[in-house]
């Protein structure tokens, strides 16, 4: 008879049978490890209404019986999915020990085509956990939505499945609890926590690449998950065979469901959004405005709403509207900024870009004419917009003599004038670097 079944029989004299049928037959015996017990009980209100109404009791009534003096409740783990309750309301924030933020929605995530596959994807796994992609694997660069996705699928599943055990957290989290489970003994209490899980949800798992025991850990784990068919969503800022220093199982694993990267957003998608966090923040944003900020910031969605919020402050600081003047004058730093860090490998990618080739055949040696003057052109504007001097641009071009840079830039120079056409691709290059 272990522990427990020892101090129920006590419990029962103790407690009234209604209460006891109801709130202590319920409770299960998992485990004892020194002078804690393991107990599981069936959904988070339970544990709260165990522990506080009937904690002490329970406590001294295994003091009575054995040399326990901890008690740690674990909420059952959901062997069947439940339905998704109908018509669900009121909206609920997420209790804090799911680590969801509720701000991030899915109602609040804009789909554009950089977007639109892992948006499909997060839903997917929503609407039916540990049934479509498992894992799913989410990956993209900074500030384009990673966080945000995760949250959504874990806000949706909160709020449409009754019980399931949600948890998201950054993959140092989840590094710093197992190093204080290690220094405190309680390895044990740690791995039942990720085990019960119905949901997990690791936030920028590249972290953890290579950290030994913790991610052996992680493996361990997400095994114990996927074999039990519960949901794992994982966000990276690179593709699994890309994160350096991946262990090859957890990087072959990470393949088995479905990887699905974001790209940055298109002009489109960057207007879209500004007018929907515009509209949600009650900010009057005109459309010159949201075109002149989606254009200047390159890629960070995160950027851009700080550039919007940003104008909102002085606009209300001054007391006047958000006009293109006072976008110009508040994001002057934010674009100079960005205008700082334009270098010749950059120049050489977009000018790749505009002609079709590859970066490497701009850099090289070849004089075919169709890759000839998409160097002179790379050249020319590379001149123009960085600081470098004309052996260093000369160096970056395969190490081309500074006369040839001279007599490439005279040419572009003279074509320019004379060629109106020309003269117009060219300024819409350079206005992409503005
Ligand atoms: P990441 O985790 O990829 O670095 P985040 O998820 O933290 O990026 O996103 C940065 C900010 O941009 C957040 O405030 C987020 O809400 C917002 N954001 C990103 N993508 C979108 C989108 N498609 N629609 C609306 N807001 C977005
Ligand atoms: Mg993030």
């Amino acid at each position: 008879m272990n522990a427990w079944d020892r101090a129920l029989k006590a419990l029962a004299t103790e407690i009234e049978p209604l209460d006891f049928n109801t709130w202590i037959k319920p409770i299960v015996f998992v485990g004892q490890k020194d002078d804690s017990i393991h107990l599981e009980v069936p959904s988070p209100t339970f544990k709260e209404r165990v522990e506080n109404s009937f904690g002490e009791k329970i406590i001294r009534a295994l003091q009575q019986v054995s040399h326990i003096t901890n008690v740690v409740f674990f909420v059952r783990i959901v062997s069947e999915k439940k339905a998704p309750i109908e018509n669900f309301s009121p909206v609920s924030a997420p209790p804090a020990e799911t680590g969801l933020n509720s701000r991030y929605t899915f109602d609040k995530f804009v789909v554009g085509a950089s977007n639109q596959f892992a948006h499909a994807a997060a839903m997917a796994v929503s609407k039916s956990p540990g049934q479509s992609y498992n894992p799913l694997f989410i990956y993209g660069g900074v500030g384009l939505g990673k966080t945000h996705l995760l949250n959504a699928i874990g806000n949706h599943i909160h709020q449409t499945y009754a019980g399931l055990n949600v948890i998201l957290m950054p993959s140092v989290s989840f590094m710093n609890e197992f190093i204080n489970a290690m220094q405190k003994e309680r390895i044990p209490e740690f791995r039942m926590k990720f085990r019960s899980v119905d949901v997990l949800l690791i936030d920028d798992i590249q972290y953890i690449a290579g950290k030994g025991k913790t991610s052996q850990e992680f493996f361990f784990a997400f095994n114990h998950l996927h074999d039990r068919r519960k949901q794992i969503v994982i966000s990276s800022d690179s593709a699994p065979k890309d994160i350096r220093d991946l262990e090859e199982r957890l990087h072959s694993r990470f393949e088995w469901g479905l990887v699905a990267d974001i790209r940055p957003p298109d002009l489109e998608t960057k207007i879209a959004i500004l007018k929907r966090k515009a509209n949600i923040d009650n900010i009057d944003l005109n459309d010159d405005v949201a075109l002149f900020v989606a254009s200047k910031i390159k890629s960070n969605i995160r950027e851009l709403e700080g550039a919007l919020t940003r104008l909102a402050a002085f606009a209300s600081l001054k007391g006047v509207e958000i006009s293109m003047a006072l976008t110009k004058e508040v994001l002057r730093d934010f674009i100079n900024l960005e205008e700082k860090v334009i270098t010749v490998e950059l120049i050489q990618k977009v000018v790749a870009e505009e002609y079709s080739l590859r970066i490497t055949e701009l850099k090289s040696k070849n004089n075919a004419q169709k890759i000839a003057f998409p160097r002179q052109v790379a050249m020319y504007i590379s001149k123009e917009l960085t600081e470098d001097s004309l052996p260093e641009i000369g160096k970056a071009f395969s190490g081309k003599h500074h006369s040839t840079v001279i007599y490439s830039i005279a040419k572009i120079e003279a074509l320019r004038k004379s060629d109106p056409e020309f003269n117009k691709q060219i300024n819409s290059i350079i206005e992409r670097f503005r």
